[in-house]
């Protein structure tokens, strides 16, 4: 059996195990995915295992590979092992058969991202069974990702912060292509995430008989006006250079570009085509207005409302920069309105200037010798916060083969039909066999 082999059984047999994670604490079961994981282990030399679980069923499974030297940096593989819920009927293949046609594996969890977790776990045994290494490898596959890791990475990472180390730690997701307008080639390395900065803001108004509203104050028009206010806030455009390198690998005309880099122009962002709601996320604080409540009875004036923000910030945009914001859109209203925070995560972000990414650049610079390789945020979350709030670096790392936008990428996640092709299993398992080499050597 060669690696790719070893690693597509693998998948398919973690795709079969269907971990669902419906936000539920009982659900996910990853204990089905760690017992696979342990059997695959079985017998290498040179590996100690061991298990968590905060939850019964909540299963994570760690493996290590002792180094020789106690002072040659560390890498942790780190792959979750759960998936989302499916939609069945709006699947045409069953999404836990893990069935192979047309160059791709079908099912729930193929790109989100169990292939990484499987190709991880592969190079793990390969490498353990060689021996040699100076420092110490560790892959992980843990529970409860897609649930914000309270049961599993956010959980190790504050209950058990010593059972592996996070100095340096690969994840999800990354390797996809930008598909520049010259024809050049880029890819992608995730180096940080959005945070949450969730708000519920509340206005009071004047209760009375759904007959007599004359001069009475409204709380249902006050929210209506806390809405319209917050949707006419003009946010700034990010000045970091992970934005900017983001948008110079397209290679726009030098109108666009820099139009996009000074953030003067929204209908600039049609010019990433699939990408732009991705490209204005990565580059702005987001402030989504997704729930609204006020009254109960048709014939009586609400004396309470409130609004729902899912707001997400970029590294650097705290808690009271985020109010801040909220009240200057305010305005004169701001007084009247209360500001309650629900969650709040500051966005994490790891420098480019480490050993590993260095490792990162040099591996896909081998893959694809004419591409850039270009750092990014994601817009989403993964278990990579964890470990950089602990002071490690963590980067989204795959490898996808030319063809495959970051725009594909994205919208395999989560989706109906969720499929990888095998050829980006197979460069990905070489991807972290090299970067497991490279750095650890
Ligand atoms: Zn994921």
């Amino acid at each position: 059996m060669t690696l790719y082999d070893d690693t597509l059984t693998l998948l398919k047999e973690l795709v079969r195990n269907a971990c669902v994670n419906d936000l539920t604490p009982d659900s996910g079961q990853e204990v089905r995915n760690a017992d696979t994981l342990e059997r695959f282990f079985a017998g290498t030399p040179g590996v100690e295992i061991s298990r968590l679980e905060p939850r019964s069923g909540r299963t994570s499974i760690i493996v290590t590979v002792p180094g020789s030297d106690p002072d040659a940096e560390p890498l942790t593989l780190l792959g979750h092992t759960d998936v989302v819920p499916v939609d069945a009927p709006k699947w045409t293949k069953d999404p836990f058969a893990a069935e192979i046609s047309d160059g791709r594996i079908w099912g729930r969890g193929t790109v989100d991202m169990l292939f990484i977790t499987a190709a991880q776990a592969a190079v793990t045994r390969l490498i353990a069974r060689e021996g040699g290494l100076r420092g110490t490898l560790t892959f992980v596959g843990v529970a409860d990702e897609e649930a914000r890791g309270g049961l599993g990475a956010k959980w190790l990472s504050e209950e058990h912060p010593e059972a592996f180390s996070w100095r340096n730690t690969l994840s999800e997701s990354g390797g996809s292509h930008i598909p520049a307008k010259d024809g050049s080639d880029a890819v992608i390395v995730t180096v940080g995430e959005k945070g949450a900065a969730q708000r519920r803001l509340h206005v009071h108004g004047d209760a009375g008989h759904g007959s007599i509203p004359f001069d009475r104050d409204s709380a249902i028009v006050k929210i209506g006006e806390v809405a319209r206010r917050i949707a006419a806030v003009d946010l700034n455009v990010a000045k970091d250079d992970v934005w900017q390198g983001f948008v110079r690998a397209f290679r726009f005309d030098p109108a666009t570009e820099q139009s996009l880099l000074d953030g003067t122009d929204p209908s600039a962002y049609g010019s990433f085509g699939a990408l732009a709601r991705y490209a204005h996320a990565v580059s702005h604080l987001t402030i989504a207005q997704t729930v609204v409540r006020a009254g109960q009875a048709i014939n009586v004036l609400p004396s309470h409302a409130h609004l729902e923000l899912d707001i997400r910030t970029l590294p650097g945009q705290t808690n009271d920069y985020v109010d801040d914001v909220l009240r200057t859109a305010l305005g004169d209203l701001a007084d009247e309105v209360e500001i309650e925070h629900l969650i709040s995560e500051e966005a994490t972000v790891s420098s480019t200037d480490s050993g590993l990414y260095r490792v990162l650049e040099k591996v896909l610079g081998d893959f694809f010798p004419d591409a850039t390789v270009v750092p990014t945020i994601s817009s989403g979350g993964s278990d990579l916060r964890f470990g950089r709030r602990l002071g490690g670096v963590g980067y989204g790392f795959a490898v996808h083969a030319r063809e495959r936008t970051v725009a594909e990428a994205l919208g395999q996640l989560h989706s109906h039909d969720e499929a990888l092709y095998l050829e980006d299993l197979e460069l990905t398992v070489r991807g972290y066999e090299a970067v497991v080499r490279e750095f650890l050597g």
